[in-house]
């Protein structure tokens, strides 16, 4: 039996991003490519002006919201379990568990399989599909949250707070920084299940991307425009993008308490810049220990980390005697989480 190739024949970082040489195409490209494949909407992964684009249907929406006739020469969808060829490889993609549409790749060439993860997470979220671990021998993953310190709470515990704040200070409005795509969804659905049945007031920001999820048959309830309220919202949650804390906007507000909700929230100093009363611990991206767990479930003999703490994941790769190694892909800046 002839050797295998080895993975970095086929799969290889460049200046552009993550380049699948036999399919001729990249995975979340930072730079204007001719072919790329997709895992999620966010900005920092799904980037304007490629040639052809392949993602899943919701990611494509996301894309035409975000970039409008920027999205991409050629837009293509790929259903959840769908198998294509591309090149001399079979392209398919599976739930990652991160937001609305993202997607695991899942690419195979030569009876080896590599999983490209794209930003993950293992905590429940109602707002998009689970994670589906996928077993392979290549598993090239995220590490934003990759330190030991970074393991988020339950969501319930961390939307108690919220919930227990608004009841011990009724006068005050309870402002929420959250990111537009994922977050904001996903905490007014945490906020539902957890019974708060009142208005949940936002940011004309979080407008576009929360009425398409609900498009997409994701129940929020009632979720009034700020812009329409008739007074300062005292005792009201409101919803805004980070950078609005503490800006002329909030002046409107019934003594805004400034909230934030965030997996970066579990560090002080970033609390402290802030200048956030009430953190919430609430991430999209995996913990460190969903990221052991997940490295160890997909049986992979090597594993790549793409971006995040880098080099903390390769050494805990490293101790439990699998092959490490870091991309250190560029263009990955601290996640928008
Ligand atoms: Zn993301
Ligand atoms: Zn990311």
């Amino acid at each position: 039996m002839p050797a295998m190739p080895a993975f970095e024949t086929w799969l290889r970082p460049d200046d552009h991003g993550l380049y699948c040489v036999p399919g001729d195409f990249y995975i979340d490209p930072h730079a204007v490519v001719a072919r790329a494949v997709i895992t999620h909407g966010h900005s920092d992964h799904a980037r304007a002006g490629h040639g052809a684009v392949l993602a899943t249907e919701e990611t494509l929406d996301i894309m035409r919201l975000r970039l409008g006739e920027f999205a991409g020469g050629q837009l293509q969808a790929i259903a959840y379990g769908d198998v294509l060829t591309m090149g001399d490889v079979t392209v398919r993609v599976v739930p990652a568990g991160h937001i609305l549409g993202s997607a695991q790749i899942v690419i195979e060439y030569r009876g080896r399989r590599a999983v490209v993860s794209g930003d993950y997470k293992r905590h429940p979220d109602v707002t998009c599909l689970p994670f589906e671990p996928i077993t392979c021998d290549l598993f090239i993953t995220e590490a934003t949250f990759g330190l030991p310190v970074f393991c988020h709470e339950p969501d319930h515990g961390e939307i108690g707070k919220l919930l227990a704040s608004l009841a011990a200070f009724p006068e005050r409005t309870h402002q929420v920084g959250v990111y537009s795509l994922g977050k904001c969804q996903r905490l007014i659905a945490l906020l539902r299940q957890a019974g708060y049945d009142r208005p949940i007031w936002l940011h004309g920001a979080l407008r576009a991307m929360t009425d398409y999820y609900m498009s997409r048959g994701i129940e929020l309830g009632h979720v009034p425009a700020v812009a329409a309220a008739t007074d300062m919202l005292a005792g009201e949650i409101v919803l805004s993008p980070p950078s609005a804390i503490g800006d002329r906007w909030s002046r409107r507000l019934a003594e805004p308490l400034a909230s934030f909700a965030s997996g970066w929230m579990r560090i002080r100093g970033r609390v402290r810049q802030r200048g956030v009363e009430l953190p919430l611990v609430i991430s999209d991206h995996a913990d460190w220990p969903e990221l052991l767990d997940t490295i160890r479930e997909t049986g992979a003999e090597e594993i790549w980390v793409t971006h995040g703490r880098e080099e903390a994941l390769v050494h805990a790769v490293e101790a439990m005697g699998l092959k490490a190694r870091a991309l250190a892909l560029v263009g990955r800046e601290d996640e928008p989480e």
